[in-house]
């Protein structure tokens, strides 16, 4: 049996694995030894061949004929979309164009779309999945500190004395990190969990702030107004590495403790002892995840993180760090390649690089920023007429899923390309059968900024290809010279565009993984970022204020389970994991069911501004009274369907971690 190297698809830990390999069949997987998975895989990855065997899996181009799809060769449907495309851009600019990318696709297919988009397409019309988790990151952490991403690697974890977790059930959703945590805390290091939820994190932590949805900010505001007040902030760093430390004391000393006791529902003694436990650690990192970003406010609450990690010192060293966690295997990467509406590859603005981008790629390109995901998603049938989406699901995924449905339909071309049959693709005009991981060489980038390979185990089923073959074929039929035999020809001219990248290669990869930035050949990678300074000179503090709380009914907060990743399209065809949660659940303290009459298991009706699905009951302490959790894996209680179109003003996420919803039961 052959045993071939590579790295896991679904979350953005990126452990490596080998997949088991016979008569082009992977038959069982096993973990690397390497960080971070270091012998160790979560349910998902044991049980990644679920889907890749799958017998759903698509396998031949389809092009819409009245109301069913019927199959077709490559050469005829790219053609066709391209004749579309051409279309549409002469009837309606190129604007009435747009791309979304992958989070699931390689670092080499996202860079491709990214070029046709801009290079063949004439539009910086293109986003990705980013847009719905970590676009606050991207603003917040780049506008402060130089760079959108993690500061350190997982493994750094591990010198930690002090593990703030907040909006993040680690141990569900980056389960590599979460072992990484409990390790530390064998090893003497004590965790502060700041969750709505009594997530198993919380269950383990020494502190267990238990706020109330959305009020981050008044709590990390008082955190960091008690370190200043007794004298545990590192001035040294404050006064040599930062700016705007004074702007914001007068601002922070309103937010006392008592204050944040009645704003988040937290003791005010509670939240004083976090704040002595984080300001008085020697290395403190600060983890978060999505409970942080998917706000009207998510820019803000990154911003409350970094106001306190750079108050602290707590930046540049080993143990220390800010760790946003991402949700995709390749969410990093899809950012890292372009796939934005106002960056080239490595965060290069279109505004200050498009001409070094026509030279190398011989084109002339648009100037004017390109709209954001749910722009575009806004936008769908009126500006924007025709779309490529690539291996994502929007149907069920994007906030008011029903608006979008609408939106989708009323495109005069919609191209889907997918791995199986989803949501999205049943509304396509052109599906296109693309390679799974295990089926093509690539590289993709985890959340620790760490760019590792993915190696070919087995061959695609049927006709299907490797994105990035397909998007070198349109770019060939645009009249755009590729040249690309393999995807290794691709990275070379990422390296050669992207300085971030510069020293990054196939050949280099084999050898293992290279955190980014690595600029020549010779450099070895960066771990831990900031060692020596911030790229903007001075780390910059900004002060944020908790925006007032609406009168809610129930707030709901959406999530994820631990058996389950995104809308379900891969893991719900691995029985394993249907088995272990087949179905959307609603979680709801015992106090408040009691009041309504609900039981475990009893149906409900939830509803919302924007909509109104059905779930079962399952009660639990672990929610707070007045709130309740569901996940949004399941198109059988579509959760997105009930979240609105607020938008937080920097990065333009949708708000789609929480929202107000009333219940009844189904049978009343
Ligand atoms: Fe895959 Fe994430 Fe699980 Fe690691 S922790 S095996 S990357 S899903």
């Amino acid at each position: 049996m052959d045993a071939i190297e590579t790295t896991c698809v679904y979350c953005g830990c990126g452990c490596g694995l080998y997949l088991h390999v016979e008569n082009n069949k992977i038959i069982a997987v096993t973990p690397s030894l390497k960080p971070p998975a270091r012998g160790r895989l979560c349910a998902k990855g044991w049980l990644l061949h679920g889907f890749a065997n799958h017998p759903d899996r698509l396998r031949e181009p389809l092009m819409r004929r009245g109301d069913r799809h019927v199959q077709t060769s490559w050469s005829e449907a790219l053609s066709f979309i391209a004749r579309s495309f051409d279309e549409i851009k002469r009837d309606s600019g190129p604007d009435a164009l747009a791309v979304l990318t992958s989070a699931k696709a390689t670092n080499e297919e996202n860079y491709l779309l990214m070029k046709l988009c801009r290079a063949a397409l004439g539009t910086n019309n293109i986003d990705n999945v980013a847009r719905l988790c970590h676009a606050p990151t991207l603003f917040a952490l780049g506008s402060s500190l130089g760079s959108g991403s993690m500061t350190n690697p997982i493994a750094s974890l591990l010198h930690s004395d002090v593990i703030m977790i907040i909006g993040s059930n680690t141990t569900e959703q980056h389960p590599a990190v979460a072992l990484h945590i409990m390790e530390a805390r064998r090893n003497g290091a004590r965790i502060v969990a700041v969750d709505p939820r009594r997530t198993k994190m919380a269950k383990i932590a020494d502190l267990h702030l238990q706020l109330r949805p959305g009020t981050d900010i008044a709590l990390l505001n008082a955190i960091l107004s008690i370190v200043i007040r007794e004298g545990m902030i590192d001035e040294e760093f404050i006064r040599s590495r930062t700016e705007g430390f004074v702007d914001i004391l007068d601002h922070i000393a309103e937010y006392t403790p008592e204050v944040a006791e009645r704003i988040c529902g937290v003791p005010a003694g509670l939240i004083h002892d976090a704040a002595v436990m984080y300001g008085g650690a020697e290395a403190a990192a600060i983890v978060y995840a999505m409970g942080i970003t998917q706000h009207a406010h998510g820019t803000d609450n990154v911003q409350a993180i970094v106001n306190l990690a750079l108050a602290t010192g707590n930046l540049g060293r080993d143990g220390s760090g800010i760790y946003p966690l991402r949700g995709h295997q390749n969410v990093q990467g899809a950012c890292d390649m372009g796939a934005l509406p106002d960056y080239y590859t490595g965060y290069q603005k279109i505004s200050e690089f498009r001409e070094k981008f026509e030279g190398a790629w011989d084109v002339e390109l648009p100037a004017s920023q390109g709209m954001t995901a749910v722009e575009i998603m806004s936008s769908a049938g009126s500006e924007i007429r025709g779309m490529y989406i690539s291996g994502e699901n929007p149907a069920l995924s994007y906030p008011d899923s029903s608006r979008i449905r609408k939106s989708l339909e009323s495109l005069d071309l919609l191209v889907v390309s997918e791995i199986f049959p989803t949501e999205t693709t049943r509304m396509a005009d052109v599906v296109l059968p693309i390679a799974s991981f295990a089926e093509k060489y690539g590289t993709v980038t985890s959340t620790e900024r760490k760019v590792q390979l993915i190696r070919k185990a087995i061959d695609p089923p049927g006709n299907a290809l490797p994105e990035w073959v397909v998007a070198a074929r349109l770019l060939e039929i645009f009249g755009i010279s590729s040249g690309y035999d393999t995807s290794a020809d691709v990275m070379r001219e990422i390296a050669a565009l992207t300085p971030s990248y510069g020293g990054i290669s196939h050949e280099r990869l084999e050898r293992g993984g290279i955190h980014w930035p690595c600029p020549t050949q010779e450099h070895h990678g960066t771990p831990v970022l900031y060692r020596d300074g911030f790229p903007r000179g001075r780390a910059v503090f900004r002060h944020v204020d908790q925006r007032g709380m609406e009168d809610e009914r129930f707030t709901l907060i959406i999530g994820r389970s631990q058996y389950h990743f995104h809308t379900g399209s891969m893991t719900r065809r691995v029985c394993i994991l249907e088995r272990e949660v087949p179905e959307a659940f609603v979680d709801m303290n015992p106090r408040d069911a009691a009041a309504l009459g609900i039981r475990n298991g009893t149906g409900l009706i939830l509803e919302s501004e924007s909509g109104t699905i059905r779930a079962r009951a399952r009660l639990s302490d672990d929610v707070r009274e007045g709130m309740l959790f569901m996940p949004f894996h399941f198109r059988e209680s579509p959760a997105n369907m009930l979240t609105e179109w607020q938008l937080d003003r920097f990065s333009k996420i949708p708000a789609l971690k929480m929202v107000s919803v009333s219940i009844r039961r189904e049978d009343a």
